[in-house]
């Protein structure tokens, strides 16, 4: 079944790239009385851009957890049928893209296992782990195997916690299994009656913490409380875990905080309609807009953004220059949001599918045309040719983050190093690549001014490739490190094996 909903790029001239993906949405409510299952879904339609492969959500009722998930987007798992028969006071829900694992039902979260004792875990993970191969052994050693063949650093979370839970309670396994992994990571989890949420000592990505009138919610942006109607509370601390159940809301340290903010979240990741650590990403990205007119100013007649994540950077360019801004670009919103695989022939029609030229706008201007990032150039490559063969004068391409350089490993997928298209290319090579009269990247130093955030809390590793979280060897690395170890590709002394399917505790639709 899997199989039929994968898609995988085939080149062409116009192909646009993938853009740059998240791992994951996480989201979690604790209210008795409430519909959470119901709420989540909602939370999790809020945060389906940060993942689109697969959806799923847990509720516990105090006596047992039932997991539901698939493959595909938030809409096209649940239904009215399914959502009812979700009954209980917590819940956890995830989305998923997946940067450890490859897109399988078994690798969809939240991951589920048992304890010694019978309780359940549920477990939802926003981020990527660094020292995956490390926790891999551990779990070996714990004689601990892989579930049903998941191959995430997710379900080996998972496991390491559901073991040292077994004779010492959830929470204090937590506080004892958490110093131990490293990397980015924003985990809401759950037992039969406890919502747990856990953010990495590095806060690398965003979660925060909400209040609805009779329970809590924990999200991975401040968006999707806004969606549910909970109040904003405070964001979960970088190091800390919070566990809230009928006894109120605990709230404990594992590690001391030492903050390392993505500063992608701000340039693309994120919804615009989030804050995160005070500042709303809208603003900032208006900010970068007016900055970059500052640093790469030029004539022209039109400032139009690249929909729909260039446009507050375009709002900005355009305050910033006295140019006026127009729209050039109509997005088709939905169709890169397709499961069904497009024929060779749809394929080719590239950056059409997903932008349409206003061509009366465009015939016979200057445009100066805004997007957020350029990771290997094919879109804006693209986008230029399209522009032109709609007959704008000059093309001039502002770019609201500096070159894209270095690989993520903190729950981005970009690309390899080699296909980055700043990699290999000076300024001017890159303007050629794409075919622009002119382009300017705004500066590092003026995106970090508009994040309004210290430059000591931000981690910017793919701009400058100074890691913040120091990284194994690249044998020890990678999206299918996991898979390469159960084909006996990656040495390792006690290979996780998978354990077989066990269905009582997941439904899967038929
Ligand atoms: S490397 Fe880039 S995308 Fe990854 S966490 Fe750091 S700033 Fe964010």
């Amino acid at each position: 079944m899997a199989d039929q909903f994968t898609t995988g790029p085939i080149p062409s001239f116009d192909q646009p790239e993938p853009e740059p993906r998240e791992e994951c949405g996480v989201f979690g409510v604790w209210a008795p009385g409430e519909e959470v299952a119901k709420l989540t879904y909602y939370g999790l339609y809020a945060l389906q851009h940060r993942g689109q492969e697969a959806a799923g959500i847990s509720v516990a009722d105090g006596h047992q957890i039932v997991v539901f998930k698939d493959l595909g987007l938030v809409s096209q798992v649940f239904d009215e049928q399914v959502l009812s028969s979700l009954r209980g006071h917590v819940a956890v829900g995830h989305c998923r893209y997946s940067t450890t694992g490859s897109t399988t039902w078994e690798n969809a979260q939240p991951t589920f296992r048992t304890t010694a004792t019978g309780s359940g875990l549920s477990l939802g993970h926003n981020g990527n782990l660094v020292n995956t191969a490390e926790l891999r052994d551990r779990a070996a050693e714990l004689g601990v195997k892989s579930r049903n063949g998941a191959t995430t650093d997710s379900d080996i979370m998972t496991a390491l916690l559901a073991a040292s839970a077994a004779d010492k309670g959830l929470e204090q396994a937590a506080l004892e299994v958490l110093p131990t992994i490293r990397g980015a990571y924003c985990l809401v989890f759950s037992d039969e009656s406890t919502l747990y949420a856990a953010r990495d000592p590095h806060g690398v990505r965003p979660l925060v913490l909400g209040r609805l009138e009779r329970g809590w919610v924990v999200a991975s942006e401040t968006a999707a409380l806004d969606i549910v109607g909970a109040s904003f509370v405070r964001e979960v601390e970088p190091g800390e875990l919070i566990a809230i159940d009928t006894d109120g809301l605990r709230s404990s340290r594992f590690a001391s905080p030492e903050p390392k903010g993505c500063l992608f979240e701000y340039v693309y990741l994120a919804r615009p309609d989030t804050s995160i650590s005070g500042r709303s990403v809208h603003a900032t990205r208006v900010e970068i807009g007016r900055r970059l007119a500052v640093e790469h100013p030029v004539e022209a007649d039109l400032v139009v953004p690249v929909p729909e994540s260039g446009t507050p950077a375009a709002i900005g360019y355009a305050q910033g220059s006295g140019i006026p801004f127009g729209t050039a670009l109509v997005k088709n919103a939905y169709v890169g949001r397709t499961f069904i695989q497009p024929s060779q022939t749809i394929r080719q029609l590239g950056i059409r599918l997903k932008l349409n030229p206003l061509r009366d706008v465009i015939r016979g201007k200057r445009l100066i045309v805004v997007d957020d990032s350029v990771v290997r150039g094919n879109t804006q490559r693209a986008l230029v040719r399209m522009l032109r063969e709609a007959g704008a004068l000059e093309v001039h391409v502002r770019i609201a983050s500096p070159p894209v350089q270095w690989p993520c490993f903190y729950g981005i997928d970009f690309a390899s190093r080699a296909e980055l298209v700043a990699n290999g290319l000076d300024l001017d090579g890159i303007r050629r690549s794409i075919g622009a009269d002119s382009l300017g990247y705004v500066s590092l130093d003026a995106l970090i001014a508009a994040s309004e955030q210290p430059k000591t809390r931000l981690c910017a590793a793919c701009f400058t490739g100074e890691y913040p979280i120091e990284l194994p060897d690249d044998a020890l690395i990678g999206k299918h490190l996991l898979e390469g170890i159960e084909k006996g590709v990656a040495g390792s002394a006690a290979p996780l094996q998978p354990a077989g399917y066990g269905a009582e505790d997941a439904l899967r639709r038929p």
